[in-house]
């Protein structure tokens, strides 16, 4: 790379190591999930690996540990169908007011860092931001009435308004027609290897995950395709982070 070129990438508010200048400049479109990616996991995690089977255990005079095996066993049955990410289901099978729950812990709803800058930048190069979720619409109205993050992207879309989940390849077909977008120039970012698993299967050519989701865990490398630790790799320019 010659001084220019570097010059070139810096003003266009890039790091290189993560997208290319030439790349960057070809996408148009990014696709972003909410849980994991924009917003932190641990909101996620703490509630339904720790302050769920408290409830559950106190709902149902349990023990906790008995508890966390039901809720584990009953996750596992469901993990990467719309049901698991249904907050009806859960509300039903559990008999538990999963919605209101979580509104008992809503300060551990929080952005994962950068990610305002990153919104920002997408806004001033004039690419569309989409948030494509598999949260039930109950779960992102309460993550955008505690982030304002729905000001921030052009459009939310859940995977139960199609009813199939990102994992399924018809999630995909709906998305295509509802949303259209080019393969070519839209790159989709997402902390889950299922779902960027099912989206190359569907053709996408511009996939990142996030390797640290959730900020009270370990980051994770071990991913089978190309991430990001934050969004302040894609952001070459760093005056233009916020402090
Ligand atoms: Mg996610």
């Amino acid at each position: 790379m010659t001084d220019s070129q570097e010059n070139d990438s810096n003003a266009q508010g890039l790091n290189t190591q993560a997208y290319s200048p030439e790349q960057w400049s070809k996408i148009k479109t990014v696709l972003l999930d909410m849980d994991g990616t924009l917003l932190d996991l641990h909101f996620d995690n703490y509630f339904w690996l720790q302050f769920m089977p408290i409830k559950y255990a106190e709902r149902y005079g349990i023990e906790d540990k008995e508890a966390h095996q039901i809720l584990k066993q009953a996750s596992e049955e469901t993990q990467g169908t719309l049901n698991w990410y249904c907050l009806d289901y859960w509300s039903e099978r559990l008999n538990m007011p999963v919605a209101a729950l979580k509104q008992d812990i809503v300060e551990k709803i929080q952005y994962r860092p950068h990610v305002k800058d990153f919104l920002s930048m997408l806004k001033q190069q004039g690419k569309r931001a989409v948030i494509v979720t598999n949260a039930h619409r109950d779960s992102v109205n309460l993550k955008m009435a505690n982030t304002g993050l729905d000001k921030l992207v052009d459009r939310i879309i859940s995977s139960h308004d199609y009813q199939e989940p990102k994992e399924s390849q018809a999630f995909w077909q709906h998305l295509q027609q509802d949303e259209p977008f080019e393969l070519e120039t839209t790159l989709l970012i997402d902390d889950s290897q299922a779902v960027l698993t099912s989206a190359k299967t569907w053709g996408f050519k511009h996939l990142l995950t996030i390797f640290h989701p959730d900020s009270q865990k370990a980051p994770n490398t071990e991913s089978e395709h190309p991430g990001i630790h934050h969004f302040d790799e894609l952001i070459a320019n760093k005056d233009d982070l916020q402090k």
